[in-house]
């Protein structure tokens, strides 16, 4: 009897999915329970909308807090294999705390070079914590990419880059259509994503097709892809240089998956807009007070971008839907203190309770 068949729990993820993946028998397993986040129905703000099938899919439920870790264990998985013995990326943040995470697991050394005060505060303290040697450097991420791609080349000793300019990250992060498909019984017809180096939305669009082809999922859905508008370079055509946004895990300015993400876009009937950092706010303190999910501000951009299209009257009202939430709102503890109010503080009585409750 195959292994995964002993017990009566989840398989892992590497082994539900193995025959998509790059996996061969002398690749070693790791896991971190990567994989199997929910499909949620949006029903107040689907309601508001006049949306009748509008889902997340929250990535934020994965073991560091991302969908990174989709792609991650592949990418580690195959670096053991090749006999890595380290780690190396840049990162907006939730690469970094993957990398740390499955480097830790794998025994490997990890380095991970970050640009210097623009990493929400949890990314930050996973990475550290986890054990990966951080390197602030000062400039935005597509420098600190810039860099860790040179490093890779030139070490001298067997170093990993597990950038997304990895192909075996790519391969990992496609499990999320596969589970979306799985889940709704067949492709949505729309996927809305947050764009920022562009791999993840190239890795749906990949999935989705593989398993159309395999037979095992019907239709393929239209990529919808949103960029934060001070970070747009899809959008307008050209790279930033300063890119700007509150949503920091996409402040990006020039996406290494460029090239794949417009493909995604074009052979999809799909489309890739920008949305503005109010926009994006709101979605995202709408989706944690009105359907209690707590995403991080750059995964609200996908919600977001179907409320400005549905307010504009260009989405069908009962087209299924999927907006991809990213990462999870613990991440970024900063922006979300910004967003409450003061803590209501009384005497340990019911009456002083219910004195300050205005009851
Ligand atoms: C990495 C990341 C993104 C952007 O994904 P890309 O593959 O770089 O386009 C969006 N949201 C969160 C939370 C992320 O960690």
């Amino acid at each position: 009897m195959p292994a995964a068949q002993l017990g009566r729990g989840r398989p892992r993820l590497t082994e539900r999915y193995r025959e998509f993946l790059p996996l061969t028998d002398s690749t070693p397993v790791l896991t971190l329970g990567e994989g199997f986040t929910p499909l949620v129905r949006l029903g107040r703000i689907g309601q508001d909308l006049g949306l009748a099938n509008l889902y997340a899919k929250v990535e934020g439920q994965n073991p560091t807090g991302s969908f990174k870790d989709r792609g991650m264990v592949v990418a580690v998985s195959k670096a053991l294999e090749a006999g890595a013995r380290a780690l190396i990326c840049a990162s907006t943040g939730n690469t970094s705390a993957s990398a740390a995470a499955y480097g830790a697991a794998a025994g490997l050394e990890v380095v991970v070079v970050l640009p210097r005060g623009q990493i929400a505060a949890g990314k930050l303290l996973q990475a550290q914590v986890t054990g990966a040697r951080v390197v602030a450097v000062e400039g935005n991420f597509d420098l600190a990419l810039r860099v860790v791609r040179e490093l890779a080349e030139s070490a001298s000793h067997p170093i990993t880059l597990v950038n997304s300019v990895n192909p075996f990250r790519l391969e990992g992060q496609k499990t999320a259509a596969f589970e979306v498909c799985d889940d709704l019984g067949r492709a949505p017809e729309i996927l809305a994503i947050p764009v920022g180096n562009a791999g993840n939305i190239s890795a749906y669009w990949a999935g989705f097709r593989d398993y159309q082809a395999a037979g095992l999922s019907a239709g393929l859905p239209r990529m919808f892809g949103f960029q934060a508008a001070g970070a747009a370079p899809i959008v307008l055509g050209h790279r930033v240089e300063a890119p700007e946004t509150i949503a920091s895990a996409i402040r990006i300015g020039d996406p290494a998956s460029w090239t794949k993400a417009t493909a995604a876009r074009d052979e999809s009937d799909g489309l890739i807009e920008a949305v503005s950092d109010d926009e994006i706010l709101a979605a995202w303190r709408d989706l944690a007070r009105l359907e209690g999910i707590f995403c991080e501000p750059s995964s609200a951009a996908s919600l977001a971008g179907i409320r400005r299209l549905s307010n504009e009257g260009r989405l069908e009202r009962d087209a299924t839907t999927v907006c991809v939430l990213t990462g999870s709102g613990l991440k970024d503890p900063t922006t979300a203190a910004a967003s409450v109010g003061e803590l209501l503080v009384a005497e340990p009585t019911a009456a002083a309770v219910t004195a300050i409750l205005g009851w």
